[in-house]
């Protein structure tokens, strides 16, 4: 369904992305691991069109998605939730879900408020007033809302408590069974091991490993050469 080859992504000059291919089947959640500065953000923001990638292809379903821009991708059916939430802090839960709410979606409000009973008990309370698992909850809630066919998740447990940590796992496992798409990036392993089928790992703006979940449990060495351990 999603399928990106050989893309070349710049800052400016700078060169971030160097020849990265990657594909996501339907219904599929793969990874993307890989140290700090690799390219993942930069990965997820070349497919959604906020980055200047002017080599290599993007296509959801057959679909080009290179050089549209970004509420374009978002319309094919593209969500990303960025590493910074993106909720707006002065509106209620409930008003930050209700902006998000298209008619026709697949998913409405009481299918979100079924999955997180945190945010319907928070319904009333402001987006600043969230604790940070809280807000991260939101902005997936947010993304679902706008029924995509895939979802591209940055973080999403960085800097939770544990105990949110397993939440969030219990979204992203409950996704995945509903058979969206996710591409997520993740620096917390237990996480990608819980719910990935498939990891790529990214290593200076390149693709240096990939492998079904059941081969990167079995080969710890893969993490020692490519991972700072987490
Ligand atoms: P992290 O886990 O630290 O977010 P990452 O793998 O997501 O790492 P990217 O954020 O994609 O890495 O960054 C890849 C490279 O691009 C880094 O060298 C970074 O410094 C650089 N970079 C990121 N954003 C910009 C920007 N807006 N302008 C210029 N360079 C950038």
């Amino acid at each position: 369904m999603l399928e990106i080859k050989d893309i070349h992504s710049y800052y400016g000059k700078s060169h971030v992305l160097e020849g990265v291919s990657l594909t996501v089947g339907e219904g599929e959640l793969v990874t993307l691991l890989g140290r700090n500065g690799a390219g993942k953000t930069t990965t997820l923001k070349s497919i959604m069109g906020l980055v200047d990638t002017p080599a290599g292809s993007i296509e959801l379903n057959g679909q080009s998605l290179l050089g549209q821009p970004p509420f374009r991708i978002a319309r094919q059916g593209v969500a990303l939730v960025p590493e910074h939430r993106g909720i707006f802090s002065i509106l209620s839960v409930e008003e930050n879900l209700q902006i998000a709410v298209r008619a026709g979606s697949r998913w409405q409000m009481a299918d979100i408020y079924r999955w997180f009973p945190r945010l319907e008990e928070r319904r009333r309370n402001r987006g600043n007033a969230l604790s940070g698992g809280e807000q991260q909850m939101l902005a997936i809630a947010r993304a679902l809302l706008n029924d995509p066919r895939i979802l591209l998740l940055d973080e999403p447990t960085e800097g939770l408590a544990p105990v949110i940590v397993d939440e969030i796992v219990k979204i992203l496992k409950a996704i995945r069974e509903e058979g969206l798409s996710v591409l997520l990036v993740e620096q917390n392993l237990r996480v990608c091991e819980a719910v990935a089928d498939r990891h790529y790992i990214l290593e200076q703006g390149q693709i240096v490993y990939t492998g079904s979940a059941d081969d990167f449990r079995d080969d710890p060495g893969v993490r020692d050469r490519y991972l700072a351990l987490s």
